[in-house]
C-alpha cells in the first residue's frame, strides 16, 4: 500500500484565502480590519523567525499586526503590563505571547493575563480548561492541534469509536490534540517518554499522531495498515549536500511508513502550514466576537 500524501501546504492556502475573503467582506460591512498583536521577549533566533513569518502571513490576509519587542530581562510586571494594556486596545483583537518565555517569567501567569477573548493561541488556563471538560467550548483551540484535527478532517478519518494514538503530552501539541480527539469521540491513548513497549500500542492506531520531537522515530512495523498518520515533528537533521547543512524531518520515518499508512502528512508541507493558517482563523474569529459585542 502507498499512502495518500496530505497536502498541508495546499489546504491551509485554501484556508489563508477564506480568511482574506471574510477579512475583506469585514472591512467593506463594518469598516475594521481584525489585528493581531505579537509579543516577543528576548532574542530566541527561532521564536523571531516566528513571529516574522505570522506576522507575514497576516499582512498577506489583511490582518493587522502589531509587533511588541521586550528585552530578554523583561520583568514579569513588564510582561504583564503590556498584555493588559493590549487587552484594552479595541484594536487589537488577539494576543500572541511567543513561547518559549526566557525562565525567569511566570509563563502560566502570563497567559492567564490574557483577556480570553484575545486568546487567539488559545493557551489561556480557561481555554484549555474548557477543552478538558465534557460540554464546555473553549472560544479557542490551539493552532497546531486544530490543524491536525482539520487535516484529520481533509483525510476523511473516521473517528468516532476509532483507536487514536497521541504520541507526546506537551500543553502546546500532544495534550490538546489528545483533548480534540476525545471531544470527536475517539478512544484516545497518549504515549511519553515513560510508556512501555511503544510500537505495540502504536500498531493498534487508526489514527496515529507523532509529536515527540524524535527525529523518524516511527517506524514502518509500528503502524496498523491503512492508518491516517499525522506527523507533527519538526527536527533538524545534518546534511552536508543541502545548502544550510541541514534539512528538516519528522518524527515519523515517511520512506517506511508510506508504504504502510493509508494517509500521511510530509515534512515540511504538513501541519507546519496549518499552524499559522489556524492562527489567522483564530484572529478572525476574535474580530467577529469583538464586532458582535458592538
Ligand atoms: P515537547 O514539549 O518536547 O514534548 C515532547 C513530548 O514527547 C513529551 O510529552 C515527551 O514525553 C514525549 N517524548 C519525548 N521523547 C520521547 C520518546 N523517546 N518516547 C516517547 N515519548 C517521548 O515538544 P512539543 O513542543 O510538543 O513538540 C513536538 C514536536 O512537534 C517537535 O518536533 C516540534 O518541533 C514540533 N512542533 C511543530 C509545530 C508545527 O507547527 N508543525 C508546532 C509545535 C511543535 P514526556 O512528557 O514524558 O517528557
Amino acid at each position: 500500500m502507498t499512502a495518500t500524501i496530505i497536502d498541508g501546504k495546499a489546504v491551509a492556502a485554501r484556508l489563508r484565502a477564506e480568511v482574506a475573503e471574510e477579512v475583506k467582506k469585514m472591512v467593506a460591512e463594518h469598516g475594521v480590519r481584525p489585528g493581531l498583536a505579537a509579543v516577543l521577549v528576548g532574542e530566541n533566533p527561532a521564536s523571531h523567525t516566528y513571529v516574522r513569518m505570522k506576522r507575514k502571513a497576516c499582512d498577506e490576509v489583511g490582518i493587522d499586526s502589531y509587533g511588541y519587542e521586550l528585552p530578554e530581562n523583561a520583568s514579569q510586571e513588564e510582561v504583564e503590563e503590556l498584555v493588559r494594556k493590549l487587552n484594552a486596545d479595541p484594536k487589537v483583537n488577539g494576543i500572541l505571547v511567543q513561547l518559549p518565555l526566557p525562565s525567569h517569567l511566570n509563563e502560566e501567569a502570563i497567559l492567564a493575563a490574557i483577556d480570553i477573548e484575545k486568546d487567539v493561541d488559545g493557551f489561556h488556563p480557561i481555554n484549555i480548561g474548557r477543552l478538558a471538560m465534557k460540554g464546555r467550548e473553549p472560544l479557542f483551540v490551539p493552532a497546531t492541534p486544530k490543524g491536525v484535527i482539520y487535516l484529520l478532517e481533509e483525510a476523511g478519518a473516521q473517528f468516532e469509536g476509532a483507536n487514536a494514538v497521541v504520541l507526546g503530552r506537551s500543553n502546546i501539541v500532544g495534550m490538546p490534540t489528545a483533548l480534540l480527539l476525545v471531544h470527536k469521540n475517539s478512544t484516545v491513548t497518549i504515549v511519553h517518554s515513560r510508556t512501555r513497549d511503544i510500537p505495540s500500542v502504536t500498531r493498534e492506531a487508526d489514527i496515529l499522531v507523532a509529536a515527540v520531537g524524535r527525529p523518524k522515530m516511527v517506524k514502518g512495523d509500528w503502524v496498523k495498515p491503512g492508518a491516517i498518520v499525522i506527523d507533527v515533528g519538526v527536527n533538524r537533521v545534518d546534511d552536508p549536500t543541502a545548502k544550510k547543512g541541514y534539512r528538516l524531518v519528522g518524527d515519523v520515518d515517511f520512506d517506511e511508513v508510506k508504504e504502510v499508512a493509508g494517509a500521511l502528512t510530509p515534512v515540511p508541507g504538513g501541519v507546519g502550514p496549518m499552524t499559522i493558517a489556524m492562527l489567522l482563523k483564530n484572529t478572525l474569529r476574535a474580530a467577529q466576537i469583538a464586532l458582535a459585542k458592538k
